[in-house]
């Protein structure tokens, strides 16, 4: 274990801001986006194509050559009028897909990498690059041939921030044009002694935590999601392609957007609470085991509902993932629960454990010692426990 007072280091930290570009940038921002789909899946088919042929796997710089000859051909002249790191990039996205399938290290939801597969045009366009840090300032961005971009948002980006290029990402949802660079950052570890604390997601709430604070959802969510619903219903019923139709899946898509971004902020902020203000010395969460958890058998079709959905979100490993980086930026140590340890079914008075005690449940209520007391509490409770016995088997990281 280091002494958390010499934790401090650099980190790279993405900054997302959201861009203003005017119709010419606009129109060449979607033709990067369609030349680096277009590379991406070039990439694809000449890697499957020639392991076929050969049996052998075309490396990463031989993709970047055969694309350069092949940018030149009759017919791809609009390959050439964006900028080529951008196709480079993706390329390059394409070749560490390969990578990551090959050894398996789990995507951003925790789930095992699938094979790469050809992007489509629907759902947004991104693309990457790389840029000079002297192009980032305190109100534009200067993204390769795209030019100098307005941004929305004045001294959000870290304006040359030190390091000489930098990665930016730009993408394109529901008709908003972002862009996220990736710049060096110096957190500052602060105070600790506060012991262990467990964070528990919760089935109504976003979290719970060992010292009894919650994180409720927030209300804004609730009330999108079931605009969510209504607005799904009215797709279902408009023809298929029609104005109103487009008008609607237009709503939609925007309705999305914002329901992610109330989580994300949400999200963002409990971690942070948890990592960095509470002091604590030591995080602790409980590692889930979510392919083991597809199915419930609540009583009725709006509880099910409730955690199907609850299930389904990856949330969790979202909270998780930020718990871990924020509590290395801050300066505490964390701890993960093994998926065995039985922290919902267990009595956090008493140590009791219960053969079953479904999701759907809220409260828990011990036979043996008679404690009555919210699921959630319960099991973030319990991790106290959990992260003593991870202890003593020194699965401490
Ligand atoms: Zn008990």
């Amino acid at each position: 274990m280091t002494d958390s007072a010499c934790k401090q280091r650099t980190i790279l930290k993405g900054y997302k801001t959201e861009l203003r570009p005017n119709k010419r940038a606009r129109a060449f921002m979607g033709q990067h986006c369609g030349a680096a789909r277009h590379a991406y899946n070039w990439a694809l088919r000449m890697r499957s194509d020639y392991y076929k042929r050969t049996g052998q796997t075309l490396s990463l710089s031989d993709l970047q050559r055969e694309f350069r000859v092949y940018k030149k051909q009759a017919g791809n002249g609009w390959l050439l009028e964006v900028t080529d790191r951008a196709t480079e990039a993706a390329i390059r996205h394409l070749h560490d897909a390969y990578v990551q399938f090959w050894t398996k290290i789990p995507g951003p939801n925790g789930q095992p990498r699938r094979f790469p597969k050809p992007r489509r045009r629907r759902g947004g366009g991104r693309f990457t690059l790389m840029i000079l840090s002297r192009h980032v300032q305190r109100d534009r961005i200067r993204l390769g041939k795209i030019g100098w971009v307005r941004l929305k948002q004045r001294d959000y980006l870290p304006a040359d921030c030190g390091k000489k290029n930098i990665t930016a990402s730009v993408s394109e949802v529901a008709n908003r044009w972002f862009v996220s660079v990736l710049c060096p950052a110096y957190p500052k570890p602060t105070p600790r002694g506060g012991g262990d604390l467990a964070v528990h997601p919760g089935v109504r709430n976003l979290s719970v935590r060992s010292d009894g604070v919650k994180a409720a959802n927030p209300k804004a969510l609730e009330k999108a999601q079931r605009r969510l619903r209504t607005l799904n219903r009215e797709l279902a019923r408009r023809k298929r392609g029609g104005q109103n139709w487009k008008r609607t899946r237009q709503k939609i898509r925007k309705l999305h957007y914002r329901i992610a971004c109330i989580r994300r902020n949400a999200t963002h902020e409990m971690t942070t609470a948890a990592a960095r203000d509470s002091g604590a010395d030591t995080v602790v969460v409980q590692k889930w085991d979510v392919a083991g958890m597809a199915h419930t058998s609540a009583p009725t079709r709006s509880v099910r509902r409730t955690i199907n959905r609850y299930i389904a979100d990856a949330n969790f490993y979202e909270q998780r993932r930020q718990l871990q980086y924020k509590s290395d930026w801050y300066g505490a140590d964390y701890l993960e629960v093994p998926p065995a340890f039985p922290a919902s079914k267990r009595c956090s008075a008493c140590g009791q454990v219960k053969k079953e005690f479904p999701l759907w449940k809220n409260d828990y209520r011990c036979e043996e010692c008679g404690l009555a007391m919210d699921r959630d509490e319960n099991a973030a409770l319990n991790l106290l426990e959990g992260a003593s016995r991870a202890r003593l088997e020194g699965g401490e990281t």
